[in-house]
């Protein structure tokens, strides 16, 4: 099996460990149906329409 040479120092620890802070919130876009925020090249749940069509029904 193969067995590390050096201990990882705290430096490559950290920067590993650091790429997980840039995670961003999900990206969202205001519907032009109802102005609702949702998911972009999605159906708005909101409305349930994309492309200024009805696809979904929504009550
Ligand atoms: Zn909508």
């Amino acid at each position: 099996m193969a067995v590390p040479k050096r201990k990882t120092g705290r430096m490559k620890t950290h920067s590993r460990r650091a790429a997980n802070n840039n995670i961003k919130l999900v990206q969202t876009v205001a519907c032009p149906q109802c102005g609702a925020q949702k998911l972009p090249h999605c159906v708005c749940p909101n409305c349930g329409t994309y492309k200024g069509r009805q696809v979904i029904a929504v009550d």
